[in-house]
């Protein structure tokens, strides 16, 4: 395959807060030598976010800590990330969680300044994903008016969006709820673009990739994944998920920085088609590989060999920083610490991180 390697700036810095996310883990503090947690702890939000009490108020104690302000998990994936090259900034919204209740209460408990984000990028048509994003667009554009000149957010998606995913169960369909239409997301006020090759955005500091190439022998998607097609009013077998997309960064002396959604496409097939849209022009994978973000699609997996080989095949890559979450899976997150000790950082809804 013929790989067109659109332009992808190195940043200077890179921070991330997960908005959602399937865990929550206020306390455990992140390895060291792997990212600087900035914010989302239960110490940090109780210095940062709580109300002051008067002096002498309650026996000499300054803060009190508020359990609302702490964040909600959920089934989904949702994170936002803030790249800097020089003196611009440029916020990406990856993803936007199961339903528009959570996304909605997490930012608030966060007081996180979603004004700066320039665009949400989908990585794959499925409700986990999409079903903040009405919210999400709503509450962009609010906290852009005071300041954006009416610029809009941007929503990125693949162009082939089923009329609904869903799954057997036995001799059952399951159907998931729809995932918004493009009607939906221009009514809320978003500019909306359609993309399933590889491209870069925001003055290439992230590119978000096309379809990703399944190469591995025990990568093969969702086992009993369905489309619903409306015109012909039948459900399909969809178990290849040939939308998911996946989103990177160049870090500055660090490497690539692979966001990937649910990684139905295989986390090692993501991996090595991140490295190789890098590849230099004697077709060399020399960039070092520093993190990769979000769901590796293992807690379904029914074969424990299924998960010794993607850890075996992603150690190889030699990642610093692996931060597993939303459907990684408790036994996938064992294996990885086990067989790559000191590299494993939850994904946990609320932190803040910065690499
Ligand atoms: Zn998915
Ligand atoms: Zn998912």
């Amino acid at each position: 395959m013929l790989i067109m390697s659109p332009a992808l700036v190195e940043i200077d810095d890179l921070e991330i807060q997960i908005i959602i996310d399937n865990e929550l883990d206020p306390l455990s503090q992140p390895a060291p030598d792997t990212v600087h947690l900035v914010g989302g702890s239960m110490g940090l939000i109780a210095l940062s976010t709580s109300p002051s009490l008067q002096p002498g108020e309650r026996g000499g104690a300054v803060k009190e800590l508020r359990m609302e302000d702490i964040c909600c998990s959920a089934h989904g994936l949702s994170i936002m990330i803030t790249a800097t090259k020089g003196g611009t900034k440029r916020s990406v919204l990856f993803d936007t969680g199961p339903e528009e209740q959570t996304w909605e209460r997490n930012v608030n408990r966060l007081k996180a300044d979603i004004s700066k984000i320039d665009l949400i990028v989908l990585s794959h048509w499925h409700r986990d994903h999409s079903g903040g994003m009405l919210k999400a667009i709503d509450m962009i554009n609010k906290a852009k008016q005071p300041c954006s000149d009416g610029k809009k957010v941007v929503v990125d998606v693949h162009p082939c969006r089923p009329d609904f995913r869903g799954f057997l169960l036995g001799d059952k369909i399951v159907s998931l709820e729809a995932d918004p239409s493009f009607e939906e997301i221009t009514d809320h006020g978003a500019v909306l673009t359609k993309h399933d090759e590889t491209h870069a955005i925001l003055d290439d500091m992230f590119l978000i990739s096309g379809e990703i190439p399944r190469e591995t022998s025990y990568e093969n998607g969702v086992k009993f994944g369905m489309r619903f097609d409306q015109s012909e009013n039948e459900w399909i077998s969809d178990e290849k998920i040939a939308d998911e997309r996946f989103l990177m960064c160049n870090l500055k002396d660090k490497g690539i920085v692979l966001f990937t959604g649910c990684s139905h496409a295989g986390v090692v097939n993501a991996s090595r088609y991140a490295r190789k849209l890098l590849d230099d022009d004697d077709h060399r994978s020399n960039m070092p590989f520093h993190a990769i973000v979000g769901g590796y699609h293992l807690a379904t997996s029914n074969d424990v060999k299924n998960i010794d080989a993607t850890v075996h095949d992603l150690k190889a890559l030699d990642p610093a920083i692996m931060l597993a979450g939303h459907c990684t899976g408790w036994r996938a997150k064992f294996c990885i610490e086990r067989e790559m000790p000191g590299s494993l950082v939850p994904c946990a809804v609320g932190m803040r991180y910065k690499f």
